[in-house]
């Protein structure tokens, strides 16, 4: 065998946990990518644990785990983990019951609460304005986030990801772009808590007692999933499903251990005898 192929096959055998991105690598937008259900299927019956680790907080946990069944993915709730969750759990180990001013979806505001966190309209006192991949922007919300930051509110951003990748060669604007109008209009940025900062691979890791040497990412986002697996030495490969091509990959500084054309490539390695 090929020695690349060789190191994904021995990585794929000595890993317990496996962290999937989900959108350009298990789906693009409502379309399942090929095989990302076999992978999964595969993963399950060997018993390796995986969690879908999203940057899009535009949702919260239970409503992925209704997209990924909708879509035949096996998963439950404890399968899910979203930078919106990480960030509640980040607000709520710093300031328990701090109040915040949300520029994100109805899901993302209710996420947040549920660690305790109190959401407010923004017109009395506020902790921490926090933006996410808001898909539900307005003038108004963009202009209280901006008064709010300018009178020093903390301000905590979900992800840094500019945009979201919805279909071949489509994309829309996400967290990124909405911060990068507020630092414009009033020249601070957020402190942000998403992929490629370590928080949501350190807590799950933790949560599930797995080393980072047994852990493997698989994204498809050089400046997210893969500086994750840099920043917290675990093991990335990168699928060309999703935003980046293989000249991105060349041109850029952020190297992957591993690069295939999407998580189906990785199917064949589940197929073999162990050792070959
Ligand atoms: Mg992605």
């Amino acid at each position: 065998m090929h020695s690349l192929s060789k190191k994904i096959q021995e990585r794929i055998r000595q890993t317990r946990l496996f962290f999937l991105d989900l959108d350009g690598t298990v789906y693009l937008g409502e379309t399942l990518i090929p095989g990302a259900r076999q992978f999964v299927e595969h993963l399950r019956k060997q018993q390796k644990r995986y969690i879908f680790l999203t940057n899009n907080s535009s949702r919260n946990a239970a409503e992925y785990l209704k997209k990924l069944v909708a879509l035949g993915i096996p998963a439950t709730i404890e399968n899910v983990f979203t930078s919106g969750q990480a960030t509640g759990i980040f607000i709520s180990r710093k300031k328990p019951g701090a109040r915040l001013y949300v520029v994100g979806t109805r899901s993302l505001a209710r996420e947040l609460a549920s660690y305790g966190l109190s959401v407010s309209d923004g017109k009395g006192a506020v902790d921490y304005v926090v933006v996410g991949f808001d898909t539900e922007l307005t003038y108004d919300k963009i202009r209280t986030a901006c008064e709010l930051v300018d009178r020093g509110a903390g301000y905590i951003a979900t992800n840094p990801d500019f945009v979201c990748p919805v279909g071949e060669k489509k994309n829309i604007p996400d967290c990124g772009s909405i911060c990068f109008m507020i630092e414009q209009a009033t020249g601070k940025k957020p402190h942000i808590i998403g992929k490629p900062h370590t928080d949501m691979v350190d807590i799950i890791c933790r949560k599930f007692n797995v080393t980072k040497d047994k852990a493997v990412i698989i994204g498809d986002r050089l400046y997210t999933d893969i500086m994750l697996g840099r920043n917290s030495g675990v093991f990335t490969i990168c699928v060309l499903s999703g935003e980046s091509s293989l000249s991105d990959i060349k041109r850029s500084p952020i190297k992957p251990d591993c690069i295939v054309v999407s998580i189906n490539e990785l199917n064949r390695f589940f197929h073999r005898p162990k050792g070959l």
